[in-house]
């Protein structure tokens, strides 16, 4: 049973549509998954052995049936040809409206749904900076970054006002995908029903404010915030906006083109319910005034590098082309990071770029978020894998190869799910413990 007031808001907000609303209570929850194009394109989907229908709230969102089982275990989930992810949340990236080149923030990102979504957008240009306050939950974040094959990203663990104050007009574009009531989880989560009041919805509403103030110093002159939530609440969302709006002169709201979900009173923003084909979100649209300004920013820390020679030869022995970015080795530990980072100190920062691998007693071992982050193609050595190979390869057995001795890459439908060392005609499994399935 929902609560009483909250029904009561909803007929205020949804007015003649509330019937609607009321009979979809009940319903099976929507379910959809995004495209990750870093790793894979429509063919993958289309192959996909279960029915796949484009959704209207991103280029490469997909409704999946609410009731197919088995999806995490698939081999193209685990090499990250997609991501799971309910239909309506994947409007606010939509609304972000990426171009190469950019550099986004998004600063509430785990478990990294959306940091998916934008970095796909982005194909390995510019930069995605993912952040996630709540250190518990960054290892999530860190996890679905290798899997989805993320180089040119950061995650960090700080909080909003340290890392915007910091990192000041660095961004063309923010994204608060902020903590919530989470009304459009009632369907999929009924936990999130017995922890619902009145009274919650309102400190969630103070600390959404505030979490958007933080945001709002790391947008550049000209740049977009976007602002997020899964909830319909209206102080939550149209209240919040309303008051940023009002404090915050430097900031106008953009007019969205309507192509789904519902209006709300806002031009800036829209709201996505059950009746439009979503579990429920809404997202608005804000620009800082202002031209678009050039780098005046970067100021990168150099005091660290080391020779990187060994290395580059390693590397040479497994790829045809050297993965791009900054070398840097620190306690044994080769980092291949994005050029032009900022200085970074002082930001609780996780990750940046990745960690590509380690000096193992004098020997370098590559890691598998270096593999992951590859195309087949650009891999010397690689095992095409057919289902029952790629399953045995996802379980952590040993497998033949007809490689060369050496690093291999092991690919399931043109992509990269993992590798292993070729010896004797022998892949030694290194599908990394903790994501072996079952
Ligand atoms: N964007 C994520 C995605 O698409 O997968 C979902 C983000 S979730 C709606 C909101 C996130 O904000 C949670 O991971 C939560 O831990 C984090 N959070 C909680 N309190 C916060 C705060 N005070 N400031 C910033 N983030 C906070």
């Amino acid at each position: 049973m929902l609560p009483k007031e909250f029904l009561e808001e909803m007929r205020e907000i949804l007015k003649k549509d509330y019937t609607l609303y009321e009979k979809s209570i009940d319903d099976e929850a929507f379910r959809g998954i995004s495209l990750n194009r870093l790793k894979a394109d429509e063919k993958i989907i289309e192959s996909l052995p279960f029915e796949v229908k484009k959704t209207p709230f991103y280029k490469d969102g997909y409704y999946i049936p609410c009731d197919e089982k088995g999806i995490g275990n698939m081999p193209f989930h685990s090499g990250g040809a997609f991501y799971v992810q309910e239909p309506s949340a994947m409007s606010a990236v939509t609304l972000l409206d990426i171009n190469e080149n950019d550099r986004v923030l998004d600063l509430c990102a785990a478990p990294g749904g959306k940091s998916a979504q934008i970095a796909s957008c982005l194909n390995n240009t510019g930069l995605i900076w993912s952040n996630e306050v709540v250190k518990s939950r960054v290892q999530i974040l860190l996890s679905n970054f290798e899997r989805m094959g993320i180089s040119r990203g950061v995650v960090s663990s700080c909080y909003p006002e340290v890392l915007c104050s910091k990192l000041e007009g660095y961004f063309d574009k923010v994204l608060v995908d902020a903590p919530c009531s989470g009304e459009g989880m009632f369907r999929k989560n009924p936990e999130a029903v017995s922890e619902w009041s009145r009274e919650h919805t309102v400190s969630c509403a103070e600390r959404q404010l505030s979490i958007l103030r933080s945001a709002a110093k790391a947008v550049k002159s000209g740049g977009t915030l976007v602002y997020s939530t899964c909830t319909f609440s209206y102080c939550e969302n149209e209240g919040v906006i309303k008051k940023f709006l009002e404090e915050n002169h430097e900031f106008e709201p953009c007019d969205i083109a309507w192509h789904f979900g519902r209006k709300t009173e806002l031009p800036c923003a829209v709201r996505i319910t059950p009746i439009e084909g979503g579990e429920g979100h809404f997202a608005a649209k804000l620009r800082k005034k202002g031209e678009s300004l050039t780098d005046t920013y970067i100021q990168t820390v150099k005091d660290k590098r080391q020779d990187t020679k060994t290395v580059l030869k390693e590397l040479e022995n497994i790829f045809y082309e050297l993965p791009k970015g900054e070398y840097n080795i620190l306690n044994d530990r080769l980092y291949i990071m994005p050029k032009d980072l900022p200085d970074t100190r002082g930001l609780g920062v996780i990750r940046a770029g990745i960690l590509a691998g380690e000096f193992r007693k004098n020997r370098f071992e590559p890691s598998h978020a270096l593999f992951m982050s590859e195309k087949p193609e650009n891999v010397r050595r690689v095992l095409e894998a057919d289902d029952d190979t790629a399953k045995k390869f996802l379980s952590g057995m040993e497998l033949e190869s007809d490689c060369k001795n050496g690093y291999t890459a092991v690919v399931y439908g043109s992509i990269i799910i993992g590798f292993g060392k070729t010896a004797d005609s022998r892949l030694k499994n290194k599908y990394p413990k903790g994501l072996r399935i079952k």
